[in-house]
């Protein structure tokens, strides 16, 4: 049984109140170890931490000697591979084979992409000219922001943690990061690859429990924390930002989205039932740029239902060490107990089951697993909470449409706008409909392709700010113009 603890000040510290609860494999749905649960006081202790070491060595550090620990830092990841996939895969039960490929290499490549990136940014001047004909000159520089809180989630714990932590440390801030309450063991492990690549105490801290009433919280009601960087619900960031409104702290919200797909009659049709089949149910569908609507058109919406269910049909269901398979269970039987309300609530909307619609018979050994069918409907009707709301679990509705405008209403319907994505070989319709998705990202004739110097984020209601790349900096560096006279 392990004991996860608190990181706070380089060292790995239980809770005062001597309050855990329980981390939970959700593939068997046996306890892995107990967690800490911050109070105020670990959570102050951890802030305090994070704003003493602003002013330590890591402050009067150069950017290049700053990238250096940040490039040993990725390279502590890696070589702990093996132990980082196990814990991500305990946490969340996904395929090794899924979490080797994608949540620990990015989880690593996140902090020498925004270190290499802080080394190469120009920063603008301008030479101004004044009455007295002397002149002046302004530059910018940047500065850290300060206290960053990270609060994150389980979909891709290491992975979106370090999105935000890789860039906030390049730009020379502290963090105090709360991961997900499904999901602590990789945040808590990187608190010793940190320590071992020189990160001084104080700059990385980590704080364990839930949201509402617990650490996260604490840490967003504590007036010492400069910004917070966010990625879960929508609901979740409204209570954020509500939080973060006392002494007007910034926020970065990367929020929730009920994204559309549009596929064209003129699209490679083996592509897009590849990349359908990805964007629906990889991850068991708990990806937030996921595709939970489809719209394809009337004359091969029959061939594309027909062929995105015998896909979904042959996906190998099955535990996270088994090479074959490709899709795990849903992050626990509390949010399984949500994704089945929408499969309920789908039937009862008249929709047509194509495949899938419930719980799949699975091994004694694996019958307390939180696991789940992929599922297919067709004929809801436009406003079906099942077709409006994020479901977050491994479904999707397909709907037929006759015409390009009215592909991109139904694309552009509800609040969110995280992503979409289109499916056509005709390059003039391409670039014509993804110039009208109202969505932060646009994929054509792909999913998730990821370059991490673009933006990244969701208009609407599916977020605020852009982060990646350059991006990054207007959250994590407060720009500052410097006038002289000459
Ligand atoms: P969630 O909002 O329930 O929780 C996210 C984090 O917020 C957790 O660490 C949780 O403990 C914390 N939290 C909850 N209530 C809080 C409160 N009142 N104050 C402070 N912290 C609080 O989200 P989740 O269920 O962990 O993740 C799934 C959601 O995340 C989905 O909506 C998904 O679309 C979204 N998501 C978005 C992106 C993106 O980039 N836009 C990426 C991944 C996931």
């Amino acid at each position: 049984m392990k004991e996860i603890k608190h990181f706070i000040n380089g060292t790995f510290v239980g809770s005062a109140s001597g309050r855990t609860f329980d981390d939970i494999n959700p593939a068997n749905g046996q306890v892995i170890g107990r967690v800490h649960e911050a109070g105020r006081a670990e959570v102050d202790a951890a802030v305090q931490a994070a704003r003493a070491a602003l002013s330590g060595p890591w402050g009067a550090m150069s950017v290049a000697e700053r990238a250096d620990i940040l490039h040993r830092v990725a390279d502590g990841i890696t070589a702990r591979f093996d132990e980082f996939l196990e814990a991500e895969c305990l946490d969340t039960g996904k395929p090794k084979s899924l979490a080797s490929h994608i949540d620990i290499p990015r989880g690593a490549a996140n902090f020498k992409v925004f270190a290499d990136l802080l080394k190469n940014v120009p920063n603008e001047a301008f030479e101004m000219a004044t009455p007295d004909g002397s002149g002046a000159i302004n530059y910018a520089v940047r500065r850290p922001k300060g206290v960053i809180g990270v609060i994150s989630p389980w979909n891709l714990p290491l992975l979106l943690m370090t999105w935000k932590v890789g860039p906030a440390l390049a730009c020379g801030n502290t963090v105090v990061v709360k991961p997900s309450e499904e999901t602590p063991l990789t945040t808590t492990l990187l608190g010793e690859v940190m320590q071992a690549a020189g990160v001084p105490a104080g700059v990385y801290n980590v704080v364990h429990g839930f949201g509402g009433d617990s650490a996260g919280a604490f840490l967003t009601e504590h007036a010492d924390v400069d910004a917070f960087t966010f990625t879960g619900e929508t609901g979740t960031g409204e209570l954020i930002m509500r939080a973060a409104a006392k002494g007007v702290r910034q926020v970065s919200l990367e929020l929730g989205g009920k994204n559309a797909g549009i596929v064209f009659a003129d699209c490679d049709m083996d592509k897009a039932i590849e990349g359908t089949l990805r964007s629906a149910f990889a991850n068991c569908g708990q990806v937030c740029l996921g595709t939970e609507r489809l719209y394809v058109e009337r004359s091969i919406f029959e061939e594309f239902v027909a062929r995105l269910k015998d896909g979904a049909e042959s996906l190998m269901i099955g535990p996270p060490d088994d090479p074959t398979s490709n899709f795990g269970p849903l992050v626990s039987l509390k949010h399984r107990e949500k994704v089945l309300s929408y499969y309920q609530q789908a039937v009862a909307d008249g929709a047509t089951v194509v495949t899938g619609g419930g719980v799949p018979q699975m091994p004694e050994a694996l019958a307390g697993g939180a696991w789940i069918q992929p599922t297919i409907w067709t004929g809801l009707a436009d406003d079906s909470a099942v077709v409006t709301e994020e479901i977050f679990g491994p479904c999707c509705h397909i709907r037929p449409f006759d015409s390009e405008a009215e592909a991109v209403a139904l694309a552009n319907s509800l609040p969110y706008g995280l992503s979409a994505t289109l499916w056509s070989d005709n390059v003039s319709r391409a670039h014509r409909v993804a110039g009208q998705l109202e969505a932060g990202i646009v994929w054509v004739n792909s999913w998730f392709l990821r370059d991490l110097r673009t933006a990244f984020g969701g208009s609407k209601q599916s977020g605020i700010g852009r982060e990646g790349g350059v991006h990054s900096l207007e959250f994590y560096t407060e720009l500052k113009n410097i006038c002289v006279k000459l």
